[in-house]
């Protein structure tokens, strides 16, 4: 399944500003609201895709990395994230509708998540390095790593409390997990709603906490996960696995996986950009008569073949066999740059042959008949 475009989602342009971007989303968000459209599977991919394409869009660094690398930037394929859950996506709602949000209203007001109990927070991004190798970010790797993090409580379910049943509604809040309190101002009365500060919003109390986590739902753990990367990517790039990080507390969502990835340099080769150089010497007797030589790429050697009479300095092109660009069919050259080795050290016997074949008038130099000027050469390199 490929996925749209973010800007077509939204129906914006790709310039568009961070308002109207949050204007678009909010009437998609309204038309395609799980309450007016009830059982109706389409209209709630729609309302998914356009909180998708809101999530990155409305997020600088996300949106730059999108702009950038298209849907791999944020969440490559295979990455068993992009797709946002239902609760995800009402979580999202506070920033947009504003924090008294409005948007209930449309909808007769009824909260989500039912009769008492808010959601727990969300657990924190969790941050992890992968060094590849350029013959992994040239074809592309899954990596199977182990992540220290923080993992929901196996003996209380997350819950925090002990026999994951220890709870009591909130006495303060009545498990509404919000407060109003009424105080009058010179417009007259005015109702304020906030948190409850006893149960942080939850609606319900522990009364006995689980000893394996102490209560907070929460243990350190080790999780094995696989991350596939795709080819292409660079130094520096991230890739973020949704839901893969920080378990959230009581019932909260987890936080993200951020993928920072760094590039082992190869031996022999040089990446530049999505083109791959190699520096290669022939000596000048090859260079004059011609020969063919084994050159390292990155899936294993290749033969190439110098002509006679080959200038040092010549690049050749070694098409289709540079990196591929991440999220595309394009792909880059590998690029060998001929260098003419001169001897440091002759015998008495190479120097008398030289001393006579350097007044020959083959040996003379003929810019002219080059094949490409170094001027030439550069711009078609960067071409
Ligand atoms: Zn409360
Ligand atoms: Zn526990």
């Amino acid at each position: 399944m490929s996925k749209r475009d973010y800007y077509d989602v939204l129906g914006v342009s790709r310039q568009a500003e961070a308002t109207e971007i949050k204007k678009a989303y909010r009437k998609l968000a309204i038309k395609y609201h799980p309450d007016k459209n009830p059982d109706d599977k389409e209209a709630e991919d729609k309302f998914k895709e356009a909180a998708e394409a809101y999530e990155v869009l409305s997020n600088p660094e996300k949106r730059q990395r999108y702009d950038q690398f298209g849907h791999a930037g944020n969440s490559a394929s295979g990455f068993g994230g992009g797709g946002m859950n239902m609760e995800d996506i009402f979580s999202q709602f506070g920033d947009i509708f504003g924090g008294g949000s409005p948007f209930e209203s449309f909808f007769g007001g009824a909260s989500r998540s039912g009769g008492g109990g808010r959601r727990g927070q969300r657990g924190t991004n969790l941050r992890i390095r992968v060094k590849l190798t350029l013959d992994e970010i040239a074809n592309g790797v899954e990596k199977t790593i182990k992540v220290n993090k923080q993992t929901n409580c196996a003996t209380c379910s997350g819950s925090g409390a002990k026999n994951n049943s220890s709870f009591n509604t909130c006495q303060t809040c009545g498990g509404r997990g919000s407060v109003s309190r009424v105080t009058n101002t010179i417009l007259g009365q005015m109702q304020t709603t906030s948190t409850c500060p006893v149960c942080n919003g939850e609606g319900t109390v522990i009364t006995e906490k689980c000893t394996s986590c102490r209560g907070s739902g929460n243990v350190r753990g080790e999780e094995t996960i696989n991350i596939n990367i795709p080819a292409g990517v660079s130094e520096g790039m991230q890739l973020s696995m949704s839901g893969k990080g920080n378990a959230g507390t009581r019932g909260g969502m987890p936080g993200d996986l951020i993928i920072l990835i760094d590039e082992i340099p190869h031996e022999t080769l040089k990446r530049d950009g999505i083109n791959v150089i190699y520096d290669l010497y022939i000596n000048f007797a090859d260079a004059t008569l011609g020969c063919s030589v084994e050159v390292p790429t990155i899936n294993g050697k290749a033969k190439i073949k110098i002509e006679p009479g080959t200038q040092a300095g010549k690049i050749l092109r070694m098409k289709g066999k540079g990196i591929p660009e991440v999220n595309s069919y394009r792909k880059g050259d590998q690029l060998v740059y001929v260098n003419v080795w001169t001897p440091k050290a002759v015998s008495k016997e190479e120097k008398s042959i030289l001393e006579k074949l350097k007044g020959s008038k083959n040996f003379q130099p003929q810019p002219g008949k080059a094949e490409k000027s170094f001027f030439e050469r550069i711009k078609e390199y960067f071409e």
